[in-house]
């Protein structure tokens, strides 16, 4: 569904993503660990064009990322993206949130829209805040409103970026219960996580990248008790 091939990436002199080769199958759940400054936002960031690359090619379902004009738009579309800031519109409704692209963006009318937003802010637990401003739903809510909202493009794959790296403890659960069950319905998935706890459970693989690089990509279970690399072993003698 997703295919990157030989994809080379710089910042002025500094070489951030190396040649990455990945192939993300429809319904797969692939987690992207490494240390800071290893590439993992970068490489998502190039997945729905919010970086170009300097080589190499993505695809969606087949056909090579647009990089402007109306090709561009639909790509947006196809990817949703969710970060680690919530990035929600702060002076619209929590359901406007999840209706404006729709509406505008593929011009869904606005009944429908609505009736399909209240079903998905129903799905991630939030139905009863529709009517709220972001500022007045806890961080854990505003992320669930972000995910529906990026669900409510009907896109293909979800990339995130570290979904719950700026929540309180208690909240990231919920968020996460919420990206499990988006797994288990079948999307594709591209996760930047530090929640070891998701990546064991629900990766069907993980990636690991160092330095611009994928050094490795494994199922869970393998790269959690035997990596292969050292960086993987000195990256999860630290964290585990
Ligand atoms: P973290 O775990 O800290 O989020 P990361 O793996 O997501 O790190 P990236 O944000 O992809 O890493 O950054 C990779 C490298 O590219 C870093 O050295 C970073 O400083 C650099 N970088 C990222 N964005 C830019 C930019 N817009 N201009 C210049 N350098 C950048
Ligand atoms: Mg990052």
């Amino acid at each position: 569904l997703l295919s990157l091939h030989g994809v080379q990436k710089h910042f002025g002199d500094l070489h951030v993503l190396r040649d990455i080769e990945l192939e993300v199958t429809a319904g797969e759940v692939v987690v992207v660990l490494g240390p800071s400054g290893s590439g993992k936002s970068t490489l998502c960031r190039t997945i729905n064009r919010l970086e170009t690359i300097d080589e190499g090619e993505i695809r969606i379902d087949g056909e090579l990322l647009p990089t402007s004009g109306p090709g561009l738009a639909r790509l947006r579309s196809e990817v949703g993206m969710v970060f680690q800031s919530f990035n929600l519109f702060a002076h619209k409704s929590v359901l406007d949130n999840v209706t404006v692209a729709p509406i505008k963006v593929k011009k869904v009318p606005r009944a429908q829209a609505e009736r399909e937003g209240r079903e998905l802010l129903e799905r991630v637990g939030v139905a009863d805040q529709a009517d709220k401003l972001p500022a007045q739903l806890s961080g854990g809510q505003q992320q669930r409103v972000a995910i529906a909202r990026s669900l409510a493009m009907k896109p293909k794959v979800m990339l995130f970026d570290e979904p719950t790296s700026a929540l309180d403890p208690e909240m990231i659960n919920e968020v996460i219960t919420v990206m499990t069950d988006l797994a288990k319905s079948g999307m594709t998935m591209v996760v930047v996580t530090h929640e070891m706890g998701f990546a064991r459970r629900t990766a069907d693989r993980v990636v690991f990248m160092d330095a611009g690089r994928i050094v490795e990509i494994q199922p869970p279970e393998q790269f959690f008790t035997a990596p292969r690399s050292e960086r993987a072993q000195d990256f999860l003698s630290k964290i585990l």
